[in-house]
């Protein structure tokens, strides 16, 4: 079934798009199966979790962060993680930067924003974006790469609220690249879309689909 739920998935997902298999919860079995069809990229949003299944399978896995990050648990996946996607404060990207510099690595990092009406979700709103890039040690930081935004719409079946929660997202990207990074073609990526709402999501623009049950069965 997995190996089918892929394929399905893979078919509607244009090139410039990346795939992240979104593995929470699963056995190390379930993403060796999607491992042997192909699947590189895999997203955990729990350190521990991730850093055990890490350990066990392949070692050319690109590893996402997908979830919330606590500064004391970076650096157990400072030696090997891919992109976090889930940076929303400064503090935290300090963090990264410091056990990236012992590991002798640059990590690649998103911005989380909250886009969705539920305040449960993390995330940073605009202004306080700005912030956390004006910080006068921003530019110190010379072991985390910023390369765009990452956000998670609203979980309601009304398609206007989640297409314009993307809208959303995908202008404070265009906003963030213009006023930082303009001559920077690494800031590039757009973190959104889940198993119920990823079509929609590339239509208003996401770079990167982050989808779990849709390949590896409900949790
Ligand atoms: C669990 C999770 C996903 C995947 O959700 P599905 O609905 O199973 O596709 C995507 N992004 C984040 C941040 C998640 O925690």
């Amino acid at each position: 079934m997995i190996k089918e739920n892929l394929d399905a998935i893979r078919k509607t997902i244009p090139e410039h798009v990346t795939l992240v298999a979104v593995s929470k919860t699963k056995p190390v079995a379930a993403l060796q199966e999607v491992y042997d069809a192909g699947q590189r990229h895999f997203g955990e949003n729990k350190v521990q979790e991730m850093t055990e299944k890490w350990e066990v399978l392949p070692k050319d896995i690109k590893w996402h962060l997908i979830g919330h990050l606590q500064t004391n648990k970076v650096k157990y996946i400072a030696p090997y993680v891919h992109l976090i996607h889930s940076v929303d404060s400064f503090k935290l990207l300090k963090e990264i930067d410091k056990e990236a510099k012992k590991n002798n690595r640059i990590i690649d990092c998103l911005l989380q924003f909250h886009v969705a009406q539920e305040d449960t979700k993390f995330g940073l709103d605009f202004e306080e974006a700005k912030e956390l890039i004006e910080n006068p040690e921003f530019i110190d930081l010379h072991n985390v790469h910023l390369v765009g935004v990452m956000g998670m719409a609203s979980f309601t079946e009304n398609e206007d609220v989640v297409r314009k929660e993307f809208q959303q997202l995908e202008d404070y990207f265009q906003l963030i690249k213009s006023y930082y990074f303009t001559f920077n073609d690494d800031f590039k990526e757009i973190s959104m879309g889940m198993s119920g709402d990823y079509q929609l999501a590339i239509e208003e623009g996401s770079t990167m689909v982050r989808v779990g049950s849709s390949i590896f069965g409900t949790r």
